[in-house]
């Protein structure tokens, strides 16, 4: 239960209900109706946020942005996840930087194996989570030049974020 909703009822007013899904039902009695256009997320913490991108293949051996984002939160950043792979037999491998823009900081680097289709592949922990509103860039870049035909595919990441997201 990672987030923290407060709903309307008709009978007992403002309540309070942990729940990942949206609440449809009062949780003193669930015979009474809530109105739905009244809920609020009031607090969500140790949860995955996914970050989905429109398909983005690179070739390079230098680091190519991948994506941009803004920590417009509170809230930590503890560690990313990348759905990605290799396509095509050449590449031997590929490296992901998470980098703070802001700060001029490296906080996380992995190299990556994953062939054949999209794989959900744990990054690892960020060595210092941004600050509120830091620019930060998901660069990736292959350790190697690389044949037509060959290239490396990103589709999303995923922030595992602890605390108060607002
Ligand atoms: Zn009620």
């Amino acid at each position: 239960m990672s987030t923290k909703w407060r709903v309307y009822c008709t009978t007992h007013g403002y309540q309070f209900v942990w729940s990942d899904t949206e609440p449809i039902e009062c949780p003193i009695d669930s015979n009474d109706t809530i109105n739905s256009n009244r809920n609020v997320i009031i607090l969500k913490e140790n949860f995955w946020k996914e970050i989905s991108i429109s398909t983005k293949s690179i070739t390079s051996s230098q680091y190519v942005r991948i994506h941009i984002f803004y920590h417009i939160s509170n809230a930590t950043l503890r560690r990313v996840s990348v759905s990605s792979f290799m396509q095509g037999s050449t590449i031997q491998s590929y490296d992901i930087q998470i980098y703070n823009k802001t700060q001029d900081q490296i906080i996380l680097t992995k190299n990556l194996t994953n062939t054949g289709d999209y794989t959900v592949t744990d990054v690892g922990m960020v060595s210092q989570t941004p600050d509120f509103g830091d620019e930060v860039e998901f660069n990736a870049k292959i350790n190697q030049n690389v044949p037509t035909g060959n290239s490396v595919n990103f589709n999303a990441f995923f922030l595992y974020i602890e605390g108060l997201d607002r």
